[in-house]
């Protein structure tokens, strides 16, 4: 079962090889089992089991049954769930509990879907790590493969402390898929949080077009720039969620307004007729030899199969990090100006004047990445600086969004690109400064993306040197998400990309902690 799809999990539900309950049983243990990977700051348990009854119940009863219909998911801590916990992994939000569903989790569970438990994150998706929240960093099963333990570990000695990151800052949804306790989430994407950590998760990782899934109940970052991503582990699974969430919503009004068709990908998919584009701006300075190798053999492979393989030039790609970060630390501090104390959210103890309990209750709160992130969006929004900063930055958007615009209106159908700069780095590694910085970097080929509003999918090619994922991206133009998928999807038919070995992950977990702590065969 852990290799399925969606729509082969529901044809396993209605022959009855497995049901409802059954199947959220095992993910609910398998949860546990794999807890020291911390993917999760909630588990539903309770919630999950009544789902899965329900579902159970109206497969008894012949009721039509569709793709999502118990199917096990998870949520990032950034999405309003009712009645459950919402973190966003930080100290403001510890113990809040929302009155409502985000659309798009409403969606889900209108289709039978069961909620296992609310993902681990960087504190409010801020970081490419999720190693910054107050949950303590989230790792990545491939750190314990039999691959990784295998090739990198081979050499040094066997330790725990060679853990890996998950990349972020969905990294929890992206280990909820990857180590199969789930077999969909969703995360959220401002600058690549859902396809970074895909992409070191070896799963498929996709932001849609900005304005085809409603936003609201997501705890904004970046209004402009939000998505919800979709996460699975293959590009037919995306497409089946989509269909789910994609659509207007009264309560977003930056939705779209015609009805969205939910549609399924061809099996048999010809790629001749297809313009696939390289920017040539994406050869970024630290980009590994291993991910240049990997690109380059997606398009071969896109050129032997007749596709028109060509290079395409976004000259003003070079700007997007800073525009980027002007934009979002702008949005930030008007965003979290919300969270002061009074309203909702931690309050202070410290009240001598109003004044005291704003910056007592802002700093006991939000973690320094946060304070920082407030403070440079005001400063550049200060009367003095307005113009330079943020006015100069949305004038850059604008170049950076005419770019796509310019390449797709010459013909060109999909952009290749990687979606990272690497394969994982270890927890030591990451924290290292110049890493940070690295990391920050890596932004390079998702962050553009967001600020143009485009669909993009990353999927997963091979393993490094060292066992762990490598992926590539693909960008289509805005609502032409079905062409992305389809094109994804033929690729993810050329690759052989391999499931992780559950059991063997937790044999070597077991390894690194006997004789305590470890834990029992699945
Ligand atoms: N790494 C980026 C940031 O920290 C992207 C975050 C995101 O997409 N949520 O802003």
């Amino acid at each position: 079962m852990w290799g399925w799809t969606l729509r082969e999990i529901t044809r396993a539900f209605q022959e009855g090889r497995i049901s409802p309950t059954e199947l959220c049983q095992r993910c609910l243990s398998l949860i546990r089992k794999t807890a020291f990977l911390n993917a999760y700051i909630t588990v539903t348990e309770e919630l999950a089991m009544q789902q899965a009854t329900a579902a159970e119940q109206r497969l008894q009863r012949g009721k039509s049954f569709g793709p999502l219909d118990g199917v096990p998911i998870a949520v990032k801590d950034n999405f309003s769930t009712a009645g459950v916990e919402t973190t966003c992994a930080s100290n403001m939000l510890k113990g809040y509990i929302p009155p409502f569903n985000a659309t798009v989790v409403q969606r889900l569970l209108d289709q039978g879907a069961v909620l296992v438990g609310k993902t681990n994150l960087d504190e409010f998706a801020m970081g490419s790590g999720s190693i910054d929240g107050i949950f303590g960093p989230v790792r990545n099963p491939w750190g314990y493969s039999e691959q990784y333990r295998e090739r990198f570990a081979r050499d040094q000695k066997l330790e725990d402390s060679n853990w890996v990151i998950a990349g972020g800052s969905s990294g929890g949804s992206a280990v909820a898929v990857a180590s199969q306790t789930c077999f969909a989430s969703l995360g959220s994407d401002t600058g690549g949080s859902t396809r970074n950590p895909a992409a070191h998760c070896g799963i498929v990782g996709f932001k849609s077009s900005y304005g085809l899934l409603s936003r609201h109940g997501l705890i904004p970052l970046v209004n402009s720039m939000d998505v919800p991503g979709i996460m699975t582990r293959c590009v037919d699974d995306i497409s089946t969620v989509l269909g789910t969430l994609a659509g207007h919503d009264p309560k977003d009004s930056t939705t779209i307004q015609d009805p969205f068709e939910p549609f399924e990908l061809p099996d048999e998919i010809d790629v001749r007729n297809l313009s696939v584009g390289i920017p040539k701006e994406y050869h970024a300075p630290g980009l590994s030899s291993e991910v240049l190798k990997t690109w380059i053999k997606a398009a071969d492979l896109f050129e032997n199969a007749g596709a028109r393989v060509v290079e395409v030039s976004l000259p003003h790609t070079q700007y997007s990090i800073v525009c980027y970060h002007v934009l979002c630390t702008t949005e930030v501090a008007s965003n979290m100006a919300r969270f002061d104390g009074l309203e909702y959210g931690h309050r202070s103890e410290i009240e001598s004047s109003t004044e005291a309990l704003y910056a007592a209750t802002r700093h006991e709160g939000f973690n320094d990445a946060v304070r920082g992130r407030i403070l440079a969006g005001n400063y550049f929004l200060l009367k003095q600086n307005y113009d330079h900063f943020f006015v100069k930055a949305q004038k850059v958007r604008r170049l950076i969004a005419n770019d796509f615009l310019k390449v797709f209106g010459s013909g060109i159908d999909v952009l290749l690109t990687p979606t990272t700069l690497s394969d994982a780095f270890t927890y030591h590694e990451f924290i290292k400064e110049d890493n940070r910085t690295r990391s920050a970097q890596e932004d390079i080929f998702t962050q553009s993306v967001n600020l143009a509003g485009l669909p993009a999918v990353t999927v997963p090619t091979a393993l490094s040197e060292r066992g762990l994922p490598l992926s590539i991206q693909f960008i289509g133009r805005a609502f032409c998400d079905k062409q992305l998928l389809t094109v994804a999807k033929w690729f993810e038919q050329q690759m052989n990309f391999p499931h992780i070995n559950i059991q063997g992950l937790l044999n070597h977990y077991n390894e690194l902690h006997k004789p305590h702590n470890s834990v029992g065969a699945i």
